[in-house]
Parts: structure tokens; C-alpha cells; sequence
């Protein structure tokens, strides 16, 4: 089939390659036009504290609001975002606009944190700690109300001089999580020397763990080496109350997904968080 089509498919990659190559083009200019035009937005997802109920923190995530797609999800943009290197100015958008969220917050009094993710294109900058810090200075967001999240990967292979920007923002009050773990490969002595407060359990170590007891003793072991660190477990991606209640019984501490919460624009989330609409068996 192949060789009797060969020119065929020749022309049929060529053509698709084109496509590809414009596709790409055109997501970088506009993703450029999308930062000018204040096109990006962040939702929020609400971190329960297992047992009590209580909301720790809420992850920012961020989206697109684009003019003809509608709302597009980071996986669709980031990836492109990240190899133009537009990931830096797209990441301090985010940066500021957390940085007004927590300072607007802070004056509702509200107390919980509010969590960031970071990407390793973003850190290469050594000012992007700088930068970080000037943002939330200048809007008066006090730096105990911030989290940031750094991917496994990124942790693993990050330059002492951005562990170091990493352990001064954590002395300033700020929170220090691992995103992702599991996905990547950990070098435990490594994770040990990190300047960290939890440690994020992928959603790949979560989905089975309700039918699948090998996966159930797989994120206990997980969890144990979590407090082995002296850091908080947190499991993300918790789409059923019963992955929920076997999490509660293998000490994971806090928890966060789609059984809870969807990620909600501000007013949404406010609302949420301040109203009685909890999810009963968390508490
Ligand atoms: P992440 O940091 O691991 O975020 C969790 C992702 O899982 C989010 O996807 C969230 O919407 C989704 N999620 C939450 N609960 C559930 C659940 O119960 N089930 C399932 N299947 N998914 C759930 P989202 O918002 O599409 O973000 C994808 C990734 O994009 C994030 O993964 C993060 O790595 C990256 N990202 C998002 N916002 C930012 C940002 O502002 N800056 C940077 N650098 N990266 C970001
Ligand atoms: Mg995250
Ligand atoms: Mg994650
Ligand atoms: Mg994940």
C-alpha cells in the first residue's frame, strides 16, 4: 500500500507539514496578540484538608479566552508557549495577576494560599525571583499566602542558584510544592535537600487506587515516603468519593479534583469557598 502511493504520500506529508508549520506560525503571533489583548485568564481549584474540610489553598490555572475557540485549556497552548520561550511573558502575567489575587484576598480575609505553577523555561531567568517578589511587594500580597508549584522534572534538574531563590522565598513565608510526582524520575537524596512543604501526587498514582489494590498499596507507600520528608501529601486528580475515602485511610493529608471542584472563575470560587456547598464526605 505504501509503494503504490508512494508519490502520493510524499505529497500528502509535504502538504500536512505545510499545515503544520502554519498552524505553529500562527499559534506563536497569537499567542503574542493574546498577551496584548489581555486575552488569558486564571481559574481557581479548591485543596481540602482531608478530615476537616477545611480549604488550604486553591491552585491557579490558567486559560485562554480565545476570540473564535472559546475557552482553551493550557494543553493546547503551553507546550508551543514554552518551545517560542513566550512561556516568560505569558508566566509573568500569571505572576502578577496571582499577586492581585492574593492581595485582594488578603483584604477579604481570606487565608488561605493560593498556588502557582511554574514552568522550567520560566525559571531559567534567575530574575524571575526578582521579578516574583517585586510583583508582590508592589500590590501588598504578603508572601505567606503564596505556594509555588515546580514539576517533579524541574526540581530534579534546577541550578543551585534557582534552589537557592527557591529556599529565600520559603524563608519569606511562602510554600514550596512538588507538582507531578510520580510522573518523573526522583533522585531521593536530592528530594530530601529540597526546600519543600508537600509534595503533589500525580493523578496517574490516584485513578486506580479504588478497584486496583496493587495502586492502593503502590500510593500508600508514596504517602509514607511523603512524611518520610517531612512534607505534606496532596492528591490530585480526585474524581470519586471513593478514591477520596481510600486516600483519607492511607493518610494523605489534603486532597483536590474534580470530586470537589471543578477549577471556577473568581466570583465562582468565592462563592464556593464561602458558602455551605462543601463536599460532605470530606468532613
Ligand atoms: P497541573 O498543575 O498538574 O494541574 C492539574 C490539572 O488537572 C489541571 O489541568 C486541572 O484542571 C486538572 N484537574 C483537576 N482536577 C482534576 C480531576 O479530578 N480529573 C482530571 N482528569 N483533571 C483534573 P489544566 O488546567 O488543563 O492544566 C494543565 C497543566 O498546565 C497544569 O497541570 C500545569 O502543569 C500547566 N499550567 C496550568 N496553568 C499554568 C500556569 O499558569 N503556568 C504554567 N507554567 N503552567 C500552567
Ligand atoms: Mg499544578
Ligand atoms: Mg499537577
Ligand atoms: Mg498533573
Amino acid at each position: 500500500h505504501a509503494k503504490s502511493s508512494g508519490r502520493g504520500r510524499a505529497e500528502h506529508f509535504s502538504a500536512e507539514l505545510a499545515a503544520q508549520i502554519t498552524e505553529r506560525a500562527g499559534l506563536e503571533s497569537a499567542l503574542r496578540d493574546a498577551i496584548d489583548r489581555d486575552e488569558f485568564a486564571l481559574v481557581f481549584q479548591p485543596q481540602l484538608r482531608i478530615g476537616s474540610g477545611q480549604i488550604v489553598a486553591a491552585e491557579a490555572l490558567l486559560r485562554w479566552r480565545h476570540p473564535q475557540d472559546g475557552l482553551r485549556l493550557p494543553g493546547t497552548f503551553l507546550p508551543r508557549a514554552e518551545e517560542t520561550g513566550l512561556i516568560v511573558e505569558i508566566g509573568d502575567w500569571v505572576v502578577h495577576s496571582v499577586a492581585e489575587t492574593i492581595a485582594r484576598w488578603s483584604r477579604l480575609g481570606i487565608e488561605h494560599r493560593l498556588a502557582v505553577n511554574v514552568s522550567p523555561r520560566q525559571l531559567d531567568h534567575a530574575s524571575f525571583f526578582r521579578r516574583l517578589r517585586a510583583a508582590m511587594h508592589r500590590v501588598g500580597a504578603p508572601a505567606r499566602l503564596l505556594e509555588l508549584e515546580i514539576t517533579e522534572t524541574l526540581a530534579m534538574h534546577c541550578s543551585d542558584e534557582v534552589l537557592e531563590a527557591i529556599a529565600l522565598l520559603r524563608a519569606d513565608g511562602a510554600t514550596i510544592a512538588i507538582d507531578d510526582f510520580g510522573t518523573g524520575y526522583s533522585s531521593l537524596p536530592r528530594l530530601r535537600a529540597l526546600p519543600l512543604d508537600r509534595i503533589k501526587l500525580d493523578r496517574s498514582l490516584i485513578e486506580h487506587i479504588a478497584e486496583d489494590a496493587g495502586a492502593r498499596i503502590i500510593a500508600q507507600a508514596v504517602i509514607g515516603l511523603i512524611h518520610g520528608l517531612g512534607c505534606q501529601a496532596v492528591g490530585e486528580g480526585v474524581e470519586t468519593q471513593a478514591q477520596a475515602d481510600i486516600l483519607r485511610i492511607i493518610g494523605c493529608d489534603v486532597i483536590q479534583g474534580y470530586a470537589i471542584a471543578q477549577p471556577m472563575d473568581e466570583a465562582a470560587f468565592l462563592s464556593w469557598s464561602q458558602g455551605e456547598v462543601r463536599w460532605a464526605a470530606v468532613g
